[in-house]
């Protein structure tokens, strides 16, 4: 059974990319944390706030 995710902006975000678990449970990989190390690379969800958000994801 799989559970939706309301990611909030990391849903049209540039910056996110949908990832699923074997067990089916969907993350949102942020890539502001490859140059940022302090950003979180899985943000907890949903996001409804985020200074690096670039539309277009
Ligand atoms: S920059 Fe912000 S809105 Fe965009 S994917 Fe990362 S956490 Fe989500």
């Amino acid at each position: 059974m799989t559970r939706a995710v309301d990611p909030g902006l990391c849903g049209r975000c540039e910056h996110a990319r949908a990832v699923t678990s074997a067990r089916g449970s969907t993350f949102w990989r942020c890539s502001v944390h490859d140059r940022d190390p302090r950003w979180p690379k899985y943000p907890p969800l949903p996001v409804r706030q985020c200074p690096w958000f670039e539309e277009g994801g």
